[in-house]
């Protein structure tokens, strides 16, 4: 365990997630000055702050090392929690011995900092300077973000911010719930009797949000979950038909249906979303590898996912994605370039590349209890084999996002073909529209011009949510009120 002492609550957030990222695998906790030297941790940060600057100590295996710096009197709170962030930084840096890709920032988007020096009118260099001496992130990590904030700026152009809303819509159900999963998922086997009262209060939910935001221009739908696709057709066909006869579709520019397990694919249900005219697709292999996709409970098999595949492209879908997962347990180089050798094949029209992370509420966390962290390894050569394959394949990196607890301490990123992108993806990271949401677990976003954001969520349980839906639809009224 590694104990961080503070004399002060001043950044703690911060603090903590940079020394999270230096040792992933061990307990971080926050606790003030007073707590005895005498301590069960292996290793101590402590932070003393004082008017004319702030001292660091950092205790490991009997050794200590200290950096001290003085806040200039019009150091701004920014200026200090930045150079604060170097400092812990490089303790950790020689502690340790090694460097992070990302360097200081802790944040879950780091293109948002590319995309506001963008907005400002400053020029690639002047942003790549900044990236690298102020949150010292490497130059490949810094290429990247700018190369993103760049084409995001040129995809949101056509989108009105204050006219218009984008539409979430959640479906709480998957086959099986995999060993990393976070989200708000229940096995449809158990549930499928109460699907039908699901959609009969999901609708409730849906007439009042259309209801409420019928002078705004709907710009986005993406219906994901869970699994949308567990529904049975008829399931299928009932929501989607809730969706156009509820929302003026008119002005759609993207409407994206999650079909992620391979295994709750068919042509009828393939058939019901193109009746609806769906844009967009996900079929998600997350690895090629068969013995892994056993190890993550995904229980279906490669061969399926070809199949999937195949059918969606038989169909007439001309916009699918595709997600993998980078540190699945045990997974090598090797097995990286076997399951991306299948995936040029296939040619998908965007490609998601995820590092795996570790969420307290998986059974993942269990699972590492069991056999180690070791397991879990995703490399920069991992990273690369993916951002080449899909180059190569013509797919362009498009939005990106960082993950807590991430393997490696990486990134996610979307490719994708031009003109392939998806739009709503790249809304829901850069919290630049107001996005509604519908459905268990889902949560609202209201974005002000001023840049201010709200939030709404709405319960994660199922049943909770069928029975309380009035409270959920009064928690939209007051955030969306005027
Ligand atoms: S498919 Fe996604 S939502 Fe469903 S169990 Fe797996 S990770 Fe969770």
């Amino acid at each position: 365990m590694i104990r961080i002492k503070l004399n002060e609550e001043n950044f703690q957030y911060d603090i903590h997630s940079l020394v999270k990222a230096f040792y992933p695998e061990q307990d971080v906790k926050l606790c003030g000055m007073e707590v005895s030297e005498a301590s069960d941790a292996d290793a101590c940060l402590e932070v003393w702050y004082a008017p004319s600057g702030i001292e660091l100590i950092w205790r490991e295996d009997g050794t200590e090392s200290r950096r001290t710096f003085c806040d200039t009197q019009d150091a701004d709170r920014t200026e200090t929690k930045n150079r604060l962030k170097r400092a812990i930084y490089g303790l950790l840096s020689e502690s340790t011995g090694r460097v992070l890709p990302w360097g200081d920032l802790t944040g879950i988007r780091p293109t948002r900092i590319p995309m506001s020096l963008l907005e400002q009118g400053r020029s690639q260099e002047e942003i790549a300077a900044h990236m690298m001496e102020t949150y010292l992130v490497s130059e490949e990590k810094t290429r990247l973000s700018i190369e993103i904030a760049q084409r995001e700026r040129e995809l949101l152009s056509p989108i009105h911010y204050a006219k218009g809303y984008s539409l979430y819509i959640g479906i709480p159900f998957c086959p099986t719930t995999c060993l990393y999963c976070s989200f708000t998922s229940y096995p449809i086997a158990k549930w499928q009797k109460r699907v039908g009262d699901y959609l009969t209060a999901l609708e409730r939910e849906m007439d009042f949000t259309a209801d409420r935001c019928r002078n705004l221009c709907l710009d986005t739908v993406y219906i994901g979950g869970g699994t949308p696709t567990t529904l049975e057709p008829e399931a299928l066909d009932r929501l989607l038909c809730a969706v156009e006869e509820k929302f003026n579709l008119r002005h759609l520019k993207e409407f994206t249906v999650e079909s992620g397990r391979p295994d709750s694919i068919t042509p009828e249900k393939l058939a019901v979303l193109k009746k609806h005219h769906v844009t967009r697709i996900s079929i998600n292999p997350q690895t090629m590898k068969e013995e892994t996709l056993k190890v993550i409970g995904r229980c279906h098999t490669v061969s399926q996912t070809l199949e999937a595949y195949r059918m969606a492209r038989d169909a007439g879908f001309d916009n699918i994605n595709m997600d993998l997962i980078m540190g699945l347990p045990g997974e090598t180089s090797e097995d990286v370039r076997h399951t991306l050798s299948i995936i040029e094949e296939l040619r998908p029209d965007s490609l998601t590349v995820h590092s795996l992370a570790v969420k307290r509420a998986s059974k993942l966390a269990q699972w590492m209890e069991e056999n180690g962290r070791d397991a879990l390894c995703n490399t920069p050569e991992m990273m690369m084999l993916t951002e080449n394959s899909a180059r190569r394949t013509g797919l362009f990196p498009y939005y990106l996002y960082r993950q807590k607890n991430m393997a490696g301490n990486f990134e996610n990123v979307g490719y994708a073909r031009p003109g392939k992108e998806g739009i709503y993806n790249i809304l829901i990271m850069e919290e630049k529209q107001t996005i509604v949401a519908c459905g268990a677990g889902s949560v609202s976003k209201r974005v002000y011009l001023d840049g201010r954001i709200e939030r709404c969520e709405n319960v994660k349980d199922v049943a909770s949510f069928i029975e309380r839906i009035d409270e959920m639809i009064e928690r939209k009224r007051k955030l969306l009120e005027d």
